[in-house]
């Protein structure tokens, strides 16, 4: 496997320990949306135990290969009652003492439509590409999120085991979860294992992984991102096809992401080298984009090539709901690539449910197919 080196850096490391028997609550995946809900667990149930396993580390997911844009939307459209997800996720990593450098300054939203006359962006691709308006939310450092989650989880008293895949779950009451490190029992569940393991989710027939592209630039002179229009900082994507998204870094790089490989199955991903095949084809391709963009990108060299796994149903719809063989097994699954804000949100949310009883809300059902 190589999927490439992200920008981030992940400086937690849970303490090594044996796994225990049991547990009141198991997470499965140490993500955004795992961590989160672990935390928050025990942040309301701090009388119970929680244990959140992790087949590689933490962040090794698409959390830590994200661009870490935070959305006050997702791909299928608004979701009813998630009108608060950037306060709310603010306020969540706020709580949990996350240094996340968060910047809210909004999000260009740019097109080949008509734009705003006084466009700061105006690029060439397929077409002129100007801000067509700017939306709600900003940007995150993903490796801080993801190291700043996992700490205030092990700090409020969960148990983080890394490099423990869950091989497979015998829903039940407790439940069994058989692991690479040995069997745990868990009264309930939360499945957060986003691209991978679709099976464990009852997902594998209503949903698609995918495996989305990034890259950075070398740092770019001041007034190099000024001629871009990114001399505010603020981060882009495109409304419109062929899709673009990307943000100017602290050190004056610029991050740029598109492109989709399919997956087949977790041994497709397993597998996949990003230096060869479809992927390799689709940096070249996104490489060239970038150059021509703009003249003053035009000779501009790249520092990281890398991508990581999303999922998302048929019609991009998320996932939310009880596993359709359990009431004490919660899913939250089909992300795709807007889950920065919505999986920590949701995941506080998944915690919630599970420790106090909050309702799911009316989206996010999961058929019973598997
Ligand atoms: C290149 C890229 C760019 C993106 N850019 C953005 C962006 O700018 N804005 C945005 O909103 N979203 C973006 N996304 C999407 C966003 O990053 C994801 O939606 C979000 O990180 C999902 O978090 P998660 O915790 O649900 O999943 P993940 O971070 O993927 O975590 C799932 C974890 O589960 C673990 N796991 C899987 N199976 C098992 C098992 N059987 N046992 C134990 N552990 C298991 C995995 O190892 C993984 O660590 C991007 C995604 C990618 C790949």
């Amino acid at each position: 496997m190589n999927w490439g080196t992200p920008p981030w850096t992940v400086d937690f490391r849970p303490e090594p320990r044996p796994l225990p028997a049991s547990a009141d609550f198991a997470v499965i995946g140490g993500g955004f949306s795992g961590l989160a809900a672990a935390a928050w667990l025990r942040k309301i149930a701090p009388d119970k135990t929680v244990v959140l396993l992790e087949a590689s580390h933490v962040g090794s997911g698409a959390s830590g290969r994200t661009g870490g844009l935070a959305l006050s939307d997702v791909a299928v459209g608004p979701l009813e009652g998630t009108e608060d997800v950037l306060d709310t996720y603010r306020e969540t990593l706020a709580e949990l003492g996350v240094a996340s450098e968060l910047a809210f300054e909004g999000v260009y939203e740019i097109g080949r439509a008509v734009g705003l006359r006084d466009s700061p962006i105006v690029w060439e691709d397929s077409g002129t590409l100007r801000v067509v308006h700017e939306v709600p939310g900003g940007t995150v450092d993903a490796g801080k999120v993801v190291s700043g989650l996992a700490r205030a989880a092990a700090g409020l008293g969960a148990a983080i085991f890394e490099n423990t895949r869950v091989e497979n779950v015998e829903f039940g009451s407790p439940h069994a979860l058989q692991t690479s490190a040995g069997t745990l029992c868990a009264g309930r569940l939360f499945l957060a294992t986003n691209a991978q393991s679709a099976a464990l989710s009852g997902l594998s027939e209503t949903s698609q992984a995918k495996f989305t592209l990034a890259l950075m630039t070398e740092p770019l002179a001041p007034r190099a991102l000024e001629s871009l229009g990114l001399g505010s900082g603020k981060a882009f994507y495109t409304a419109d096809l062929p899709y673009l998204w990307g943000r100017p870094m602290p050190d004056g790089s610029v991050m740029f992401g598109s492109g989709l490989v399919d997956l087949g199955s977790d041994a497709e991903l397993a597998a996949l080298d990003i230096a060869q095949g479809v992927a390799a084809g689709l940096f070249t391709s996104l490489e060239w984009r970038v150059r021509g963009l703009h003249p003053a990108l035009g000779k501009v060299q790249f520092s990281h090539r890398w991508g990581g796994p999303i999922r998302f149903g048929q019609s991009w719809q998320l996932f939310f709901d009880w596993h359709p063989r359990s009431h004490e097994a919660l899913v939250l699954n089909g992300l795709g690539g807007d889950g920065v804000s919505f999986s920590v949100y949701l995941g506080r949310w998944a915690a919630e449910t599970l420790a106090a009883g909050r309702e799911l809300p009316s989206w996010g059902k999961i058929a019973e197919t598997d």
